[in-house]
């Protein structure tokens, strides 16, 4: 049989980091002694209000569809959050409550692309940004910052990639993969450059809490009209340790685009799940303090550790929980018999010979990096770097 199916959805690879964390989550099911640096989310269990606040919705009949934008008391509690705590005037009737940050982003993408449209990503990415824009026919246009000591992008990199067709810049603070956190005057210019430009800004806040070195700053704060030109993508997964309840959000002020954003996932899903929505709502007054605490501890952790690493290089993470590490020295090189020639190699004979699963740069634009997740107890963040120091030190 032969059918000529999408080319669009041919042209994107399915998410590597799924992937890699399935194969690893498979061999410790099956005995092994593996460490997995690959996880992109909490260890942590659910708070126990949180699952609470589920068992009572479930138990109370809020089982049937929502309204498409999500429940009321959710959107309002998500309008709130944003006044007060990240200083943006949003009302309810701007959030879109969706199955994910994924889900938001991607239904946000589908509300502004033309065919043709391009949409300006910063390197290094969250690995599906540049295949939610092709999903979206946009294209994505991948911008290396001139300093790769930071890996922030500034407006002059910005310019040297803009061309009329730009519709989109997708920033993302606290980033996953580098861990960079940009001040508030950094971010500012940037907006101040797509406003003149008439770029939308979509900025995925999923780890604003996650900020240990200075204040997060959510780009729609610095004027309303930079608000007006942002789409703010928000999630409860990364915060309140609720990846699989798939809980995320859109909020904008332009009633054009949440409107379009509502179409497009009334045609789709429909509502998030009406349970995690009262779960959701909890959580915004959960008090996670412990879990910020404890990932802040485990990020010098792991810096502690990657010290002891002779000549290791690192971007030095400010937030999220991952950690880059430069591997260009060990590219061409041998582990016994097997060669690494890239980021692939290096996490695929990692894994095979110690034990490690990790995550090749090649997901995130940077094939000369690997990225480690740290959000695993003390002792397997030591003993994976153990193994880590292990691996490369045999690497000849
Ligand atoms: N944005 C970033 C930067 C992420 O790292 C993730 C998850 O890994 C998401 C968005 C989506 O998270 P979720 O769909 O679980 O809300």
């Amino acid at each position: 049989m032969s059918i000529n199916l999408s080319e669009n959805v041919q042209k994107v690879a399915p998410s590597m980091t799924l992937a890699i964390s399935a194969i690893a989550k498979k061999k410790i099911a099956d005995g092994e002694d593996v460490i997995n640096f690959s996880v992109g989310e909490p260890d942590f269990d659910t708070p126990d209000a949180i699952k609470e606040a589920a068992i009572q919705a479930l138990n109370s009949g809020k089982t049937k569809y929502t309204a498409v934008s999500g429940i009321v008391e959710l959107k309002e509690a998500i309008a709130n959050k944003y006044k007060s705590e990240n200083k943006v005037n949003y009302s309810a009737d701007d959030v879109i409550v969706s199955s994910g940050g994924k889900q938001a982003i991607f239904n946000a993408l589908m509300a502004i692309l033309n065919p043709g449209d391009k949409v300006l990503i910063p390197v290094p990415y969250w690995t599906s940004y540049p295949e939610m824009v092709t999903l979206a026919y946009g294209t994505p246009v991948l911008v290396q910052p001139s300093d790769s000591t930071i890996y922030k992008v500034s407006v002059n990199d910005l310019d040297r990639y803009y061309s009329p067709e730009v519709k989109c810049l997708i920033i993302n603070s606290p980033s996953n993969p580098s861990g960079v956190v940009y001040e508030s005057e950094e971010l500012r210019e940037i907006a101040t450059w797509a406003v003149k430009k008439n770029v939308i800004l979509l900025s995925d806040e999923i780890y604003e809490k996650l900020s240990y070195d200075s204040d997060f700053t959510s780009i729609a704060s610095l004027s309303e009209e930079i608000r007006d030109q942002t789409i703010t993508i928000n999630g409860f997964s990364k915060t309140y340790a609720m990846t699989g309840l798939r809980l995320g959000y859109s909020i904008s002020s332009n009633k054009q685009i949440t409107k379009l954003i509502n179409t497009i996932q009334s045609h789709t899903t429909s509502n998030a799940n009406s349970i995690t929505q009262y779960a959701g709502l909890e959580a915004l007054s959960t008090n996670v303090d412990f879990m910020i605490d404890t990932f802040k501890r485990r990020r010098d952790l792991i810096i502690a550790e990657a010290k002891k690493i002779d000549q290791l290089k690192y971007i030095y993470p400010q937030g999220a929980f991952y950690l880059l590490i430069d591997i260009s020295p060990y590219i061409g090189k041998f582990y016994g018999d097997s060669k690494i020639s890239d980021s692939l190699d290096f996490a695929q004979i990692f894994l095979e010979k110690e034990k490690v699963a990790l995550t090749p740069g090649s997901a995130f634009g940077m094939d000369s990096y690997i990225r480690i997740s740290y959000a695993l107890s003390d002792e397997k963040l030591v003993e994976g770097m153990q193994r880590l120091k292990n691996f490369v030190n045999a690497i000849k």
